[in-house]
């Protein structure tokens, strides 16, 4: 595992929480993107080495949805970098860490994506992500 890529927050618009979050860090969306698979509209900001990735469910069975509706909004998930997502699949299922998914799947911002269950992590829902070359 390397640095944490990303922090990921559950908004209810993705709009008006990039309205708030260019001023907060005084910079600009530089990417948009729906990910059909997970139901979440996303954006992308970066601040130094810094990302935060802003989720909306994009429908009511969405997982982002069901996260807002129990917790509301807020910190939704830590995603970290890893330079071969299978090898750490591998040994986190391993060593008894819960995967939400048995393979790799595209995620947003040109990655292949792994959830650790939350329970695995005490009440943290951790992302796997490998940059796809
Ligand atoms: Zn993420």
């Amino acid at each position: 595992m390397n640095r944490i890529e990303h922090i990921g927050i559950a908004v209810n618009s993705v709009k008006s929480a990039a309205n708030i979050y260019e001023k907060l860090l005084n910079t600009t969306v530089y990417k948009t993107e729906e990910v059909g698979s997970e139901g979440v509209l996303t954006a992308f900001l970066q601040t130094g080495v810094n990302k935060i990735e802003l989720l909306e469910a994009t429908h009511p069975d969405s997982p982002v949805a069901k996260y807002i509706a129990q917790k509301g909004e807020g910190i939704h998930h830590i995603a970290f970098d890893v330079d071969d997502i299978i090898a750490e699949m591998a040994r986190l299922k391993d060593d008894g860490f819960i995967l939400l998914n048995d393979e790799p799947k595209p995620g947003a911002d040109n990655k292949l994506v792994c959830f650790v269950h939350p329970k695995s992590a005490n009440g943290v829902l951790i992302e796997l992500c490998q940059e796809r070359r």
